[in-house]
């Protein structure tokens, strides 16, 4: 059989028109920025400077915050300063609905402390008012030298808009469904807002559209039309995509299938926390999906396998476990000691039916003996076995040689 050629590469990117946020390049070629938002209560400084702090230390470049009435906008130039201070200079984006442009007008030091403003062109106003708003919000943007985001969300989508296109629809001989036209208005909310902001004065360098949906289908299809439809930078987001593996997996099919068609310039995963619980997992979790889908590097990866009925011990998923937590933990420090250990791939497998293959393909793998095996464990480093540990040290002793080859690999 004549060998094939089996392509893994995505799409090229589409070409985007580059938007500065803050210092950090969205779209133009760039790569796929991470970004995420607070749910503090914006006017509690204390709260919110340190959940930004915890997201961008996280891994966020961009951090939105929620700026909703007078106090909020009041703490924001505190934040920014207090952020300052702890020597974070993650730029920060005003999410503003419904009274934005007063917000903006009233609270001058807000206005130089944002790095962009999210503007979110159906609810910025109503009727005759609408255009008045959103310019205003814009004029603010050209004032203050700032970028905005146009975003559009299915469920605060302009409705006199979705209400014409409905009356356009039902006057055709076959008319596509509701759901058909709501996605087209949701498409034209954003381009027409884009062409608005653009009449006014603001450059497209200086405008990035998104346009969420809840359904996976439904914002496939939405981003790889608007994509089609314009070259203004794309923020990608399921929003409202849920909670725990729900959220994660509706998140990662939509936003992966749109990555890998080239379309995306930044991602927010939208996960519902748990009660008290962590907010920098969204972080993580859009990390890792660029990392696993190959666009970006963050922190080396720790193959292995799921483990099965040859591996009755537990021994391999907890140096797997303490492996990858080493890492996470120590990440900040070998940034710096170590640059290039982001490409690090560790694999740490159950036994020798896929161990050895597997470990070959990593920089560095271990294949753990399974239960009624040798009790040895084999270590490839570059593809290739240099040893074989044995006895109870295994894990130790595992854990030092990759210390030892991050050390010989990265250490400067
Ligand atoms: Fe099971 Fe071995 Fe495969 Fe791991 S490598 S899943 S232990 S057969």
């Amino acid at each position: 059989t004549p060998i094939q050629t089996v392509s893994a590469d995505p799409a090229p990117r589409r070409q985007t028109v580059g938007v500065d946020v803050g210092g950090v390049l969205v779209g133009g070629g760039a790569p796929v920025v991470v970004q995420s938002m607070t749910n503090t209560d914006t006017a509690d400084i204390d709260s919110t400077v340190a959940q930004v702090a915890a997201l961008s230390r996280a891994g966020s470049e961009i951090v939105r915050i929620t700026v909703d009435r007078d106090e909020a906008a009041a703490a924001v130039p505190k934040i920014r300063e207090r952020l300052e201070r702890l020597g974070l200079n993650v730029p920060l984006v005003g999410d503003f609905h419904y009274i934005g442009h007063k917000l903006l007008a009233d609270h001058p030091a807000c206005a130089e402390a944002l790095a962009k403003y999210r503007i979110n062109p159906g609810n910025v106003g109503f009727r005759d008012k609408r255009d008045k708003q959103f310019a205003a919000i814009v004029e603010m943007a050209i004032r203050y030298d700032k970028p905005v985001r146009i975003g559009v969300n299915w469920g605060s989508l302009d409705q006199e808009l979705l209400t014409t296109l409905m009356d356009a629809n039902n006057a055709q001989p076959q008319p596509l469904s509701a759901r058909a036209v709501t996605r087209e208005a949701i498409i034209q909310s954003a381009l027409l807002s884009a062409a608005l902001a653009e009449e006014i004065g603001l450059p497209k360098s200086r405008i990035i559209l998104s346009a969420k949906v809840s359904q996976v289908q439904d914002l496939i299809a939405v981003y790889r039309d608007l994509s089609r439809r314009t070259d203004h930078a794309l923020h990608l987001g399921l929003t409202e995509a849920g909670m725990g593996s729900k959220g994660i997996v509706a998140s990662s099919a939509a936003m992966g299938i749109l990555l890998q068609d080239g379309i995306g310039d930044t991602i927010r995963v939208s996960l519902t926390p748990e009660p008290g619980g962590d907010r920098t997992r969204e972080v993580q979790v859009a990390q890792e999906l660029l990392q696993t889908m190959g666009f970006r590097q963050f922190i080396p990866i720790v193959a292995a396998c799921p483990g099965c009925g040859r591996t009755t011990s537990t021994v391999f998923q907890q140096l797997a476990e303490k492996i990858q937590s080493d890492i996470r933990e120590n990440m900040p420090l070998w940034r710096e000691k170590y640059p290039g250990v982001e490409a690090l791939n560790v694999a740490v497998m159950g036994c020798i039916v896929n161990g050895p293959g597997e470990s070959k393909h990593a920089d560095i793998g271990i294949s753990l003996p399974g239960t009624g095996e040798t009790p040895a464990a084999p270590v490839f480093v570059d593809g290739k076995k240099v040893t074989t540990l044995r006895g109870s040290t295994i894990a130790a002793e595992f854990q030092t040689m990759v210390a030892d080859y991050i050390e010989n690999r990265f250490g400067k």
